[in-house]
């Protein structure tokens, strides 16, 4: 029997890619519902599959959008072995800009679709594995789940609330025999920034003048570490095979390495006054004025310190 596997957000990147991979791995052992919030939008995923020669039957599109309830049940209706074997939670969207600046609607949509649509598609799907002791679940997860990135507030609220989410269940489904990972991900070459709610930044003008400065600064990081450190959907999906295949997958799995000392700094200080500030160095590249008492405790001297600068391309602030 062919392992059945249920994707969200298959229109374009990591959905697309994942949907691809696994239709055409040449064991055909995968049954692939690529499911998309638009069918109209499923060109570029038909015309792939076809390149790559997927077989007929190993991927099938269903319309399903994660906003909605019943149009996820009438997914579920449509998936014909009657079983979903592994669920892949992947739908999401960014919201990128000062909190003041989101228009009205934005923050709801990308709590609905980022978090809420990620609780709906469980509901809907874990009952059955549950009671068939078998599944797994795999979330796209975000290094902005894990660290606070700035001008990503909102986006970052979404992304933690998943790490909870998921942290909480494998808990109680390790009674079942029920697997939950998250794939976290730094930044993927994906039409994600296209994507964005609200267009790139909001209502700017809402923001004060030192805010937006800081915001045009946070834009060239960001490209800048895009260059350095983006990497292909295609490497990205080959973590999802891992945690899809390992016989007792872990609850998180890291699609690269070049992030762990800022993670690392992150959860070494409970208190996370070294991550901020340096965060903020390595983002803003200078340090911190008003308000900034420095990170004088011993806990958060140790936690930096296992952050040198060359880890980070950029000079730390350090709290010496
Ligand atoms: P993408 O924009 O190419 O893919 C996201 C998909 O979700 C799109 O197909 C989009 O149409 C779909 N989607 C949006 N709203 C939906 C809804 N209501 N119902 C169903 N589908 C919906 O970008 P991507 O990078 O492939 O994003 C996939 C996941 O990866 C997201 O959860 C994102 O948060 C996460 N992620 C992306 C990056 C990155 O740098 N690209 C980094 C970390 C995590």
């Amino acid at each position: 029997d062919r392992t059945v596997v249920l994707i969200t957000g298959c229109s374009s990147g990591i959905g697309l890619h994942l949907a691809l991979r696994l239709a055409s791995d040449p064991s055909q052992s995968f049954k692939v519902y690529a499911t998309l919030r638009d069918l109209t939008a499923q060109g570029p995923l038909l015309e792939a599959a076809q390149a790559r020669g997927c077989p007929p039957g190993s991927l099938e599109t269903l319309q399903l959008d994660v906003r909605d309830a019943d149009s996820i049940a009438d997914a579920r209706a449509h998936v014909t072995e009657g079983r979903v074997d592994v669920l892949v939670c992947n739908a999401g969207r960014g919201l990128v800009g000062p909190l003041e600046a989101h228009r009205e609607g934005a923050v709801d949509s990308v709590l609905d679709v980022n978090l809420a649509g990620t609780v709906r598609m469980m509901q809907a799907f874990l009952p059955d594995m549950k009671r068939r002791r078998s599944g797994r679940i795999l979330v796209t997860g975000s290094l902005g789940g894990l660290i606070g990135l700035p001008f990503n507030a909102v986006y970052c609220a979404s992304k933690f609330a998943i790490e909870g989410l998921c942290e909480s269940l494998a808990v109680v489904l390790q009674s079942f025999g029920v697997h939950v990972s998250v794939i976290e991900c730094g930044p993927v070459r994906t039409a994600f920034p296209e994507k964005l709610e609200d267009g790139l930044g909001g209502i700017l003008d809402r923001a004060d003048a030192e805010t937006r400065d800081l915001f045009s600064r946070y834009l060239s990081h960001f490209e800048q570490t895009f260059l350095e450190a983006a990497q292909d959907p295609k490497e990205v999906v080959e973590v999802f095979l891992q945690a899809l295949r390992a016989p007792r997958p872990a609850l998180r799995y890291f699609t690269t390495e070049h992030f762990h000392p800022l993670i690392k700094l992150r959860f070494s200080d409970p208190s996370s006054s070294s991550y901020v500030a340096a965060e903020h160095q390595r983002v803003f590249g200078d340090q911190a004025t008003e308000g900034f008492e420095g990170t004088d405790c011993g806990e958060a001297e140790a936690g930096a310190g296992d952050l040198g600068p060359s880890e980070l391309g950029a000079p730390l602030a350090t709290p010496q």
